[in-house]
């Protein structure tokens, strides 16, 4: 069994990276066999503490057994099988087309790894977003540390545990901790920086990156709209939008933030989402022991904060003792409330209306690049306008946060709700520098480059246009 790491110090970190370069330059890393291997036994880790997970998650967050296998184990045996499935045709170098000014020579991009990798996870998936940018960590064939959140200790503990146990820490470490410790090794120079979390922290993320120039990825949040205009199933879309929204209980990134919804069908859409609330959560939701909790008291104070920003359609019940929120809708939220402010994440659903569909689109634009931008309607034509005029990071037509369950769909933010993406192939891009590289013939040397050349700059008039 390899040593569990535990590193608060920062000379424990330093040494904890030191050992990483020095495994990392031997090389061990790179081949096809060897990542298969790790992917492998990360499949194999995360079946033998099944359990212990759940147990962790339900522990943390008082998730469900099937609400901890959708979102968690089960994404992570996905994105693994995915991975190992493809993964030797993505290491290949790729041939790319030569220009006429390049005659002769021939050109290649080579995937390779950058080295030692830092992932800093929230809580709110406390095991799919430190594994799931671990899978492509290692499928791109780096060294990684994982810093797990302090806000679900024991799926930290677990997650330590379970990748000490199985795991070199040269190869594969966790270090647990808080802000501090996230703080100590972001002073490291480490070769790439894989952060999921708030804005807020991203930004200092990022700060700390430009130390060494080291590459981000930044998984960030905000508010995601969702829109529901006139002429879309209401029936459904109530019902995807209820399920999206108190999965969870609301502490999902993409989860849709605001309703948008066309003064017409308001009355309507609300009516049916009231029922089908009833019909997941049943009477009394904050009593239920599988209904999830909000992770801690000051996001259950912040979240309870917010019900007197409007007037509560339905819902409206919680209990500070075992931090449970029902799911809430409310109307006459005004724009500049703190709900319609801050991200809300948790299972509260503030809802405007409008009347006009170019309206709205410009009271979404009018606020930071949403994470996710979800539109229900009936009409093509309304789609792509919306689609052609809002800049989001990923989002649904007709639903809700399913376009993250996808390994083919690349996921991540732009602007204020962050960075590059991953998933699938492009975990596996992230994690990978593509070196280019011009093979150059010796057979023949055009003249036309160097000094003097006689009709030089003709022919590269013609050439260069
Ligand atoms: P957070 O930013 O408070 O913490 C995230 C991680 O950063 C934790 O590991 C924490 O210990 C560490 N950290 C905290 N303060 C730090 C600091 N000053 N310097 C360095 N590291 C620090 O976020 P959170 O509360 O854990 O997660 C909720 C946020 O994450 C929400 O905004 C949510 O939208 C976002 N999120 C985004 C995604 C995504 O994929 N885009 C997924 C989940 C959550």
């Amino acid at each position: 069994m390899a040593m569990v790491v535990d590193l608060h110090s920062s000379s424990g970190m330093d040494s904890l990276l030191t050992g990483q370069k020095a495994y990392f330059a031997s090389g061990i890393t790179k081949p096809l066999s060897f990542r298969v291997e790790q992917l492998k036994k990360l499949h194999a880790i995360i079946k033998k503490y099944e359990k212990k997970l759940n147990d962790a998650c339900y522990e943390d967050l008082h998730k469900s057994e099937k609400d901890t296998y959708m979102t968690e184990i089960g994404i992570c045996y996905m994105e693994i099988s995915f991975t190992l499935k493809r993964l030797g045709k993505w290491m290949k170098p790729r041939k790319a087309k030569t220009p006429m000014t390049h005659f002769g020579s021939k050109s290649y991009i080579y995937p390779e790894p950058y080295g030692s990798a830092l992932i800093i996870a929230p809580w709110n998936y406390p095991i799919n977003l430190a594994i799931a940018p671990l899978i492509g960590a290692i499928a791109a064939g780096n060294c990684a540390v994982v810093k797990p959140s302090e806000l679900t200790p024991t799926v930290s503990a677990v997650l330590r545990d379970m990748l000490g146990e199985a795991f070199a820490p040269e190869y594969i470490a966790v270090v647990e901790g808080g802000a501090e410790e996230s703080k100590e090794l972001l002073k490291l120079p480490f070769d790439y920086i894989f952060f999921t979390g708030s804005v807020q922290v991203g930004k200092q993320v990022m700060e700390s990156a430009s130390r060494y120039l080291t590459p981000v990825t930044l998984e960030l949040g905000g508010k995601s709209p969702v829109i529901v205009h006139k002429d879309a199933n209401l029936r459904l879309a109530a019902k995807r939008i209820a399920w999206a929204k108190t999965l969870n209980a609301g502490q999902t990134c993409v989860a849709p933030d605001y309703l948008l919804v066309h003064e017409d069908v308001k009355d309507q859409l609300l009516e049916e989402m009231k029922k089908v609330g009833k019909a997941f959560y049943g009477e009394d939701p904050v009593g239920d022991e599988d209904y999830t909790r909000i992770v801690n008291e000051r996001h259950f104070d912040r979240l309870v904060s917010y019900l007197k920003d409007g007037r509560i359609l339905f819902g409206g019940s919680s209990d500070r003792e075992t931090r449970a929120i029902e799911f809430t809708v409310m109307d006459n939220v005004e724009p500049d409330a703190p709900v319609m402010q801050d991200e809300i994440f948790g299972p509260i659903l503030p809802v405007l209306t409008y009347k006009d569909f170019a309206e709205t689109i410009a009271f979404v634009n009018a606020r930071p690049k949403p994470l996710s931008f979800y539109l229900f309607t009936g009409s093509k034509e309304l789609e792509a306008r919306a689609l052609a005029s809002v800049s989001f990071g990923g989002g649904c037509v007709n639903d809700a946060i399913f376009h993250l369950a996808t390994p083919y769909l690349p996921f991540g933010g732009v602007g204020n709700s962050g960075m590059g993406a991953y998933h699938g192939k492009a975990s596996f891009d992230t994690f990978t520098h593509s070196k280019s590289v011009m093979h150059q013939t010796t057979r023949f040397d055009l003249k036309v480059r160097y000094p003097h050349g006689k009709r030089g700059l003709r022919l590269l008039k013609k050439l260069m246009k």
